[in-house]
């Protein structure tokens, strides 16, 4: 009979406690910081400018090819003097074809396509 009462008292402690708790939350509205604040150098420029419009600020969405021509090359922005730039050869291909860009340099993909490296201000 003491272990029963004992095992009750218990049981009443735990939903107390646990009811308790829940209700401390449930009252406080908790909410992180906002992360434009704590970000510093590089994703803070990030930040900014995605917070200013620019959605794809590095220039890392799938870029559309042009005419691909010597004349009329794909124009891959950067802001160094190299990039690594991959070309989907065609539309069924199952792998990349990826080549190192360099500024002042257009390069030929084995598909044909033509790249050339434009300067772009960094974020
Ligand atoms: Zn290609």
């Amino acid at each position: 009979m003491a272990s029963l009462c004992g095992r009750m008292t218990l049981n009443a402690i735990k939903k107390n406690v646990a009811y308790n708790s829940c209700r401390m939350f449930a009252s406080k509205k908790v909410t992180l910081g906002d992360p434009l604040e704590h970000a510093t150098g590089l994703e803070k420029r990030e930040l900014l400018a995605k917070a200013a419009g620019n959605a794809n600020p590095f220039d890392l969405c799938v870029i559309k090819q042009g005419p691909g021509t010597r004349e009329r090359p794909t124009e891959i922005p950067s802001a160094f003097d190299a990039r690594i730039v991959g070309c989907i050869c065609e539309e069924d291909a199952t792998s990349v074809n990826w080549m190192w860009l360099y500024k002042g340099q257009p390069k030929r993909c084995e598909c044909g396509n033509w790249f050339n490296l434009v300067h772009k201000a960094p974020v």
